[in-house]
């Protein structure tokens, strides 16, 4: 676990994080569980944002999504022990000049990075794969554009043969909306909800609404993800994504991204800076 500007991160591989919420999915679900997956703009959003702080802060688990993060809790890690402000700006340089010429450097502190849409493949993959889960387990899709989820659903089942989603709806998070999408979530039955309505829309409709879904055991806020996988949106190449360039390449793509990507790698960066100079 690191707090990354005041934001709890738990050190869990991928395959750690869809254990756990297999485990509390199969449970009585007495306490049910948040997942978030928070990348730098998602902190820097609850820096300014003391409710959705707390949300993130109470959730049962928050992977490391970006390599921001794990950039961060190596430099945190690095200057821990030096009082000198030219030290820990030589430091943030040189770290951040590893991101693009060295990134296996930065990952020494997280054991992975472990993305909304990566975690939502392998829950579904393991549900597959073990028969009592293809049995017991069923999954609902809130959120995105009007039949994204609908399109979604449809590749996740045709991949993973066996599983179960019990129900889709776009909707919007609007709190006018709240009750129509907690009855079709009640009548689905079902024991996963992914929530894909970006964050910190996502996380707070989560944290409001997750007590009334009967069935919910665990809520998972997974910002674009069905739109990776219904194939409207494509993620970066492979190779990108392993040497941490996924921003550079959503960059390209999607232009209008621009604010979001300058947060991402400006504007988070100096406030971890100034975080350890403590100004
Ligand atoms: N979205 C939605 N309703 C809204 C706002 C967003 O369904 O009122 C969806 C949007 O269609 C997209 C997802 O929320 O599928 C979030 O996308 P974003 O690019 O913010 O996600 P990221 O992957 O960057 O977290």
């Amino acid at each position: 676990m690191q707090k990354i500007l005041k934001v709890r991160i738990d050190n869990v591989s991928l395959d750690e994080a869809a254990e756990k919420v297999l485990k509390w999915a199969r449970g009585w679900g007495w306490r049910k569980k948040m997942v978030t997956t928070p990348n730098p703009e998602i902190i820097l959003e609850a820096l300014k944002n003391q409710k959705f702080r707390r949300a993130l802060n109470k959730a049962g688990l928050n992977t490391p999504d970006g390599t921001g993060i794990l950039w961060a809790a190596k430099y945190k890690r690095i200057t821990e022990k030096n009082r000198s402000k030219f030290i820990k700006l030589v430091k943030w340089i040189f770290s951040l000049l590893t991101v693009f010429f060295y990134p296996p450097y930065i990952r020494s502190e997280f054991k992975e990075r472990v993305t909304g849409a990566d975690l939502v493949m392998e829950i579904c993959k393991r549900i597959s794969e073990n028969e009592d889960d293809r049995e017991n387990l069923k999954i609902f899709m809130l959120g995105a554009r009007e039949g994204v989820a609908e399109k979604a659903k449809k590749v996740l089942e045709e991949k993973y043969k066996g599983l179960r989603i019990s129900g889709t709806w776009a909707g919007t998070p609007l709190p006018r909306d709240e009750k129509q999408i907690i009855r079709k979530i009640n009548d689905s039955e079902a024991d996963i909800l992914f929530v894909a309505y970006g964050a910190p829309a996502q996380e707070l409709w989560i944290t409001r609404n997750l007590k009334k879904l009967k069935t919910i055991k665990v809520a998972l806020g997974i910002g674009g993800t069905f739109d990776y996988i219904a194939g409207v949106r494509k993620r970066s190449p492979l190779w990108m994504q392993k040497i941490g360039l996924e921003w550079f390449y959503r960059l390209i793509i999607q232009p209008s991204r621009i604010k979001r990507i300058y947060n991402a790698t400006i504007k988070f960066p100096l406030k971890v800076f100034r975080s350890t100079v403590g100004s």
